[in-house]
C-alpha cells in the first residue's frame, strides 16, 4: 500500500507531443503551463523543425526526435504528409522516451503521455510501454463530430456531392451545410486516416480547447459515442500563464500604432499560420482594405503569398493611398492585438486558436476559412454564435470593402458587437473558480494523479 502510494507521490512527469505547427504548438504548451501549475513537471518530445523556443518555457524539459529538421511539404498533400510524419517519428519516439526516463533519476516516473491527436503513433508507443496516454484536440468538437461522421456519409453515398447539394444542411450535423465539412481533396486517403487515426472509440481519454457553454450538443455527442473521459477546458490560453511560442517572431511595434487609433475602430486581419493566397487575391484584399476607409491592421506573413516575396509586392499606388491608415507585419502578438482598445473586429481565416482569441476579447468576426476545420468554425461562429459574417465566393474587393463596412459601422455588425460581448463574459464565468472549464481542468489534473 504504502510503495503504491509512493509510486504514485513519483509519477509527477508528463510527456508532451506536439504536432509541428503554430496552431498545434500554442495549445500543447499551454496545457503544459497549466499541469505545471498543478505540480506536474513537464518533457516536450518535438520535432526538430518548427521546433518550441525553449528559452520561453524554462520550466520545461525538451527533447528533441532525432532526424525531424525537414518539414513535410503540407502544402502539397496533407494527408500523406502526416502518415508519414507519424511513420517517421514512431522510430525514434521510444529511444527519445528512454531518454527522458534515464535524465529524470528513479525519483520521478512518467506519469502520461499527451500527445495532440495528430501525433496518434504516440498512442500505441504508450501501449506498448504501459503508459496511460490522454489525446489533445487543438480543435473544436464540432469539427471533431463532423470528421467522424464523414466514413458514414460516404458510405451512404453524400460524399463526395455535387455543387448544387453545397448550401444543404448534412443530416445529423446542423448547422453545417455540406459546403462546410472538413473534406480534403484526396477523399479517400482522407477517411483511411480519420479510420484509423480518429475514430477509435475504445481509446484514450481526450482534452479539447473549447468551452461547455459553447459546445455542449456536440460535447455530449461525443461523450455519449466514445465512452471515454473528455475534458472541455478551453480557452486554455486565458488558463495558462504562458509566454509566447510563436515560431516567428513577433512585430510588436503595431501596439504602438494601434495606441493611435480610436476605439473599436481597427479591422484586424490575419489567415494564420498555414493559409495563402495567390498575388491576385493579395490585391484584391489590399485595395478592399483600402476602399473600406477603415483602420486596418494586415498581417502577411512570409511563404503566404504564391510565388511572392509579400508585402513588398504590393504597390506604390496602395502604399500611398493608405498612408497612415494601414500598418502590415509579418507576424503579430495577436493575442494583444485582439485585446487592444482600438481593435474592432477580425477578418480571420477562422482557424480555432484564432477564434477562441477573438471570443475571449468580445471582437466580431469576418469569416474567411480557407482549411478544414475552419469552415465548420466559420459557420459557428456566424450561424450558431452570430458573432460574425461569412465571406463567400472568390475574394473581392467591393466584397470585402461592403464586409468590412457591415462589420465595423453597420447594424448587423453592432448586434455582433453585443453577442461577441456576452460571450465574452460567459467565458470569464467558465474558467472561474467552479466554471466548467475550471472543473475539467481539476478533473484532468486528478486523473493524471490516480495513474
Ligand atoms: N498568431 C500570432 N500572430 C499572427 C498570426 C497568428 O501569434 O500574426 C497565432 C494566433 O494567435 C493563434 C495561432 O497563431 O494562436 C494560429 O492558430 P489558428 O488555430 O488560429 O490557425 P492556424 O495557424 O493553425 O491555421
Amino acid at each position: 500500500m504504502e510503495e503504491q502510494g509512493k509510486r504514485r507521490r513519483c509519477l509527477r512527469r508528463v510527456v508532451l507531443v506536439p504536432f509541428p505547427f503554430q496552431g498545434h504548438i500554442n495549445p500543447i504548451l499551454q496545457l503544459g503551463s497549466i499541469l505545471h501549475s498543478k505540480g506536474f513537471s513537464i518533457t516536450v518530445v518535438h520535432a526538430q523543425y518548427n521546433s518550441p523556443d525553449p528559452s520561453s518555457h524554462p520550466d520545461f524539459s525538451f527533447v528533441p526526435l532525432p532526424n525531424t529538421s525537414s518539414a513535410p511539404d503540407f502544402t502539397v498533400e496533407i494527408v500523406a504528409s502526416t502518415v508519414q510524419l507519424n511513420t517517421n517519428y514512431k522510430a525514434c519516439f521510444q529511444e527519445c522516451l528512454a531518454q527522458v526516463m534515464s535524465q529524470q533519476g528513479s525519483d520521478e516516473g512518467i506519469a502520461c503521455i499527451i500527445h495532440d491527436e495528430l501525433m496518434y503513433f504516440s498512442q500505441a508507443e504508450a501501449k506498448d510501454l504501459k503508459l496511460p496516454s490522454i489525446s489533445l484536440t487543438v480543435g473544436n468538437a464540432a469539427h471533431f463530430l463532423a470528421r467522424s461522421a464523414l466514413i458514414q456519409l460516404k458510405a451512404e453515398g453524400h460524399i463526395p456531392f455535387p455543387e448544387s447539394k453545397s448550401q444543404d444542411l448534412v443530416p445529423e450535423l446542423y448547422p453545417l451545410r455540406f459546403k462546410d465539412l472538413p473534406i480534403l481533396e484526396k477523399l479517400e486517403s482522407y477517411l483511411a486516416l480519420v479510420s484509423k487515426a480518429f475514430n477509435n472509440k475504445a481509446s484514450s481519454p481526450i482534452i479539447y480547447n473549447t468551452i461547455d457553454f459553447l459546445e455542449n450538443s456536440s460535447l455530449k455527442k461525443i461523450q455519449h459515442q466514445w465512452q471515454v473521459p473528455i475534458f472541455a477546458m478551453g480557452p486554455m490560453h486565458r488558463i495558462a500563464s504562458t509566454s509566447s511560442s510563436s515560431l516567428l517572431e513577433e512585430d510588436t511595434s503595431c501596439l504602438a500604432w494601434l495606441d493611435k487609433q480610436s476605439c473599436k475602430s481597427v479591422i484586424y486581419v490575419s489567415l494564420g499560420s498555414v493559409a495563402f493566397m495567390d498575388i491576385k487575391e493579395l490585391a484584391e484584399m489590399a485595395w478592399g482594405l483600402a476602399n473600406s476607409h477603415q483602420p486596418f491592421l494586415w498581417v502577411v506573413r512570409p511563404g503566404s503569398v504564391l510565388g511572392e516575396e509579400l508585402i513588398e509586392v504590393l504597390s506604390e499606388e496602395f502604399k500611398k493611398n493608405i498612408g497612415e491608415r494601414g500598418y502590415i507585419v509579418k507576424w503579430a502578438p495577436q493575442k494583444k492585438v485582439l485585446a487592444h482598445v482600438a481593435v474592432g473586429g477580425f477578418l480571420s481565416h477562422c482557424g480555432w486558436n484564432s477564434t477562441l482569441e477573438s471570443i475571449c476579447e468580445g471582437i466580431p468576426m469576418i469569416c474567411r476559412p480557407c482549411l478544414v476545420d475552419q469552415k465548420v468554425n466559420a459557420r459557428y461562429v456566424s450561424h450558431e454564435w452570430r458573432v460574425g459574417l461569412e465571406l463567400e465566393g472568390d475574394l473581392e474587393r467591393g466584397e470585402i470593402k461592403r464586409a468590412i463596412k457591415t462589420l465595423m459601422v453597420g447594424e448587423e455588425g453592432e448586434a455582433m458587437r453585443e453577442e461577441a460581448k456576452k460571450l465574452k463574459e460567459n467565458v470569464e464565468l467558465c474558467i472561474k473558480e467552479g466554471g466548467s472549464s475550471y472543473n475539467s481542468m481539476n478533473r484532468l489534473v486528478e486523473m493524471i494523479r490516480s495513474f
